[in-house]
């Protein structure tokens, strides 16, 4: 059997994802990201040909290509990740637990923690080729499952060696605290774990129209998919209503969409005069985001959604992986990187098997 992966883009930086698995003159697509910035150029897909696409989750920069990608090749999400497609592609469920063959490759697919409806992908070739997609071991909502054996891993290194735990995050944010608050998030995922953690802290928060209709959402699914408790204690929260006039309440936290800082909730309320509290952007930040900090508008802590370095050594020895190779990261910390995974590390765009 002749096996070659080919990381075509989200190697050395934080990249939009596109992974090219050869095996006996097939060709599949792992993810199919694209630019997180307007104005950032991505030029991957250009002249791409691929017998199929296999989507990890809904996130712009693991799915976003999909509409410049030909419409004729079969591709694969879970249900879940479908609703995010271009209107009428086509597509053929990937299974949130379980297996799958694709062009002749047994697939296995399980929960990342990282997002509604995202899993990681092991391919059963070569000793095993695993792909975590995007993942976290430390989510309040989302599971993530342990993956089979493999001698290959391809991991989301977005945080790249940074290491801290969760629990001091949270520690860090808590204290922040004291005063009215902007929080802007992704309504999947952060927004509800945020909440979540507001009320078991006896904070005043409340949460925008958005995520509301998220967390109607949530409560429907099938409770597998997410943290044991986990929709009973979505059924418990009490936000306070969402206003759009109640600025000077004290100390309350306003949890709202969008991330980047520009349209939904968060956009009126940072371009609002009158609005006063303070704004904690607690993810990637882009350019608006940035613009907020260094003018002093905002300040950034970090809520973890990604792996920490330890994250990624357990995996590593839990998989048995001989060959690891941290993606969306760069690669200017390379002996911290070999450092840290032994003489596994890899850092080439091509691993012949
Ligand atoms: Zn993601």
């Amino acid at each position: 059997m002749s096996v070659k992966i080919e990381i075509i883009s989200g190697l050395g930086e934080k990249a939009p994802a596109a992974i090219m698995v050869h095996v006996n003159g097939k060709r599949l697509l792992l993810d199919a990201g694209g630019p997180m910035q307007p104005d950032e150029t991505c030029d991957w897909y250009l002249d791409l040909a691929a017998d199929a696409i296999l989507i990890s989750h809904d996130h712009v920069d693991h799915i976003g290509s999909v509409r410049w990608l030909p419409e004729n090749i079969p591709l694969y999400c879970s249900e879940l990740v479908a609703r995010n497609l271009p209107t009428g592609r086509q597509w053929q469920a990937l299974p949130t637990r379980g297996q799958i063959e694709i062009e002749g490759v047994r697939i296995t697919c399980g929960q990342a923690g990282h997002s509604l409806g995202g899993v990681w992908l092991h391919l059963d070739i070569a000793g095993g080729i695993f792909y975590s997609g995007d993942f976290s071991r430390e989510s309040l909502l989302y599971p993530f499952d342990l993956p089979p054996p493999a001698e290959v891993a391809l991991l989301d290194a977005s945080y790249g060696v940074y290491d801290t735990n969760q629990s001091l995050c949270r520690e860090a944010l808590l204290e922040r605290l004291t005063q009215a608050t902007l929080l802007p998030v992704p309504p999947s995922g952060r927004a509800l774990e945020l909440a979540i953690w507001c009320q078991a802290n006896q904070l005043e928060w409340t949460l925008d129209p958005l995520c509301q209709g998220f967390m109607a959402q949530l409560m429907q699914l099938p409770a597998d998919l997410l943290m044991p408790g986990v929709q009973q204690q979505l059924r418990e929260l009490t936000p306070r209503t969402w206003t759009t006039d109640d600025h000077e309440v004290d100390g309350l936290v306003r949890i709202a969409g969008n991330a980047n800082g520009v349209g939904g909730e968060t956009g009126r309320l940072i371009s609002d005069p009158e609005y006063t509290g303070q704004v904690i952007y607690t993810g990637y930040t882009p350019a608006k985001a940035r613009a907020d900090i260094s003018a002093g508008r905002a300040e950034w802590l970090r809520w973890n959604v990604h792996p920490r370095l330890s994250d990624l050594q357990a995996l590593t020895r839990h998989l048995g992986a001989r060959s690891v190779t941290p993606l969306f990261c760069s690669m200017q910390q390379a002996h911290l990187w070999q450092q840290a995974l032994g003489s596994g590390f890899n850092q080439h765009p091509i691993i012949d098997i």
